[in-house]
């Protein structure tokens, strides 16, 4: 296919038509309401190949393949429009065919690449994700570009040697992400996140004693949107600070509102990386003012990940927060890999055993074992150990029996609003669960 433009703007590496030429074609295809195929060649291990060859063989290794993918079909007229992304346009043909010839360049890719550079000759390897897939002419140059970026992001590191098809599955999660990421920021903008509190059952007193803080999220239509689909989209993009910061600031006020809580904790889920940031104390400490907060009744609980990520570095910060009387539950214990003496070097007030630790429990003796001789080594620490998702008579007894000392699951409570919390405690004051 020739180039559909007269005024072009070219890569000056490769020669190929650069990513303002792309975007040319892509609008005069729109136009004329074109169903062009499109295939993106994401080379995945470029900085790899540039680590151990050099820059400049890289470099010539995407000549070459640019060189391939230009003499490649004439129907096609190929671009390179970023570092490593090189695409193919084209071709008005059936899905099948489509499907056929993008399988031969992926055959491609599966040999060597003969690269010469200052007289010497390489033969390198370089995997390359491609993705293919038809214009629609009601896409905009954006819509375009968001579905190529959306869908190379989602690409495993495992799988980055692979062919993948924009279908309508794709499409499908695409919107769905792009809704909710919008009901998030809004969320945050009108701070309409709500709090809701489970709570926690402690085997020596015999009573709820404390309770988890969990954020909720209602998108304006109304629709529950889980925190296990948006709290990591959050994270991905850069909005999990502003949300554990609304979070906090809610449940400061709420322990603000209600001094005479009978719990002597509330904990809150933060990400390690938030305990990290200079500003934390002060900012904990200016909302526990404002709401006439005890800070005492505050706990934070943060997961392994970031245990194992910056260890050094964690450690010192929990040391000196928890002299300031800032004390840390340890979140999901059993789902991390981090090591055990190492973790319990940290002043972890709390362990969270995570529920598929607490359903060991039941499936066998050797995870009973396990968890009794766990939380004895919890125990020699100083540590409390509160076990997660208990959901039956059974779990809650046997996890009574091996000595966890609280218990937390839907077999006592849901997670609930406010008053709901204020009410089930005035209910349950008193009574003997076990
Ligand atoms: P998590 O911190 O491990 O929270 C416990 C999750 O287990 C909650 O899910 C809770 O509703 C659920 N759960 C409690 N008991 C049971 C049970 O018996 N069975 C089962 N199957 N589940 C039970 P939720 O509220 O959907 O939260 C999911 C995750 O989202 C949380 O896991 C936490 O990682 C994150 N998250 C929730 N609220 C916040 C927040 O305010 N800030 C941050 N950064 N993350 C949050
Ligand atoms: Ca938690
Ligand atoms: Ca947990």
């Amino acid at each position: 296919m020739n180039n559909v433009s007269s005024c072009y703007n070219y890569d000056s590496m490769t020669g190929l038509g650069d990513r303002s030429a792309f975007f040319q074609d892509v609008r005069y295809h729109i136009e004329l309401d074109a169903h062009v195929h499109i295939i993106v060649v994401q080379l995945s291990h470029l900085a790899h190949i540039n680590r151990r060859y050099g820059v400049q063989v890289g470099d010539q290794l995407i000549r070459v393949i640019s060189e391939y993918l230009k003499e490649l079909d004439e129907e096609y007229t190929a671009y390179r429009i970023g570092n490593s992304r090189l695409v193919l346009m084209g071709g008005e043909c059936t899905q099948h065919k489509a499907e056929e010839f993008v399988e031969g360049i992926h055959k491609r890719f599966q040999k060597d690449w003969r690269v010469s550079y200052r007289e010497k000759e390489y033969a390198i390897l370089s995997s390359a994700c491609l993705l293919h897939l038809f214009l629609d002419p009601r896409d905009t140059e954006n819509d375009l570009l968001d579905k190529i970026n959306y869908t190379i992001s989602m690409v495993p590191s495992h799988e980055e040697d692979n062919v993948i098809f924009f279908d309508e599955a794709i499409n499908a999660d695409m919107q769905r992400k792009r809704y909710v990421l919008e009901e998030v920021r809004y969320a945050i903008e009108n701070k309409t996140f709500q709090m809701y509190y489970q709570p926690i059952y402690d085997c020596q007193k015999e009573r709820f004693d404390s309770a988890e803080s969990l954020i909720r999220l209602f998108g304006r239509d109304g629709s529950f949107i889980s925190p296990g689909e948006f709290i990591p989209m959050a994270e991905i993009n850069g909005l999990i600070d502003d949300i554990s910061w609304i979070v906090l600031e809610k449940v400061c006020e709420f322990l603000g509102h209600y001094p005479d809580l009978p719990l002597s904790a509330v904990s809150v889920n933060m990400t390690g990386k938030q305990i990290l940031n200079p500003g934390f104390v002060r900012r904990i400490e200016e909302h526990l003012e404002n709401y006439h907060t005890d800070g005492g009744r505050l706990r934070i609980e943060i997961t392994e990940r970031i245990i194992t990520e910056d260890f050094e570095k964690v450690k010192k910060v929990m040391e000196y927060l928890s002299r300031k009387g800032i004390h840390f539950y340890l979140d999901d214990f059993g789902t991390g890999y981090s090591n055990i003496s190492s973790m319990l070097s940290l002043p972890f007030e709390v362990i969270k055993f995570d529920q598929s630790l607490v359903k060991t429990m039941n499936s066998s003796d050797k995870g009973l074992r396990t968890i009794g001789l766990l939380a004895d080594i919890m125990h020699e620490n100083d540590c409390v150990v509160v076990a997660e998702g208990v959901e039956t008579e059974q779990q809650a007894k046997t996890a009574q029996e091996r000595r966890l000392d609280r218990i937390q699951g839907y077999y006592f409570a849901r997670p609930m609003p406010e008053k709901e919390l204020i009410q089930f405690l005035e209910e349950k004051r008193g009574l003997r669960w076990i």
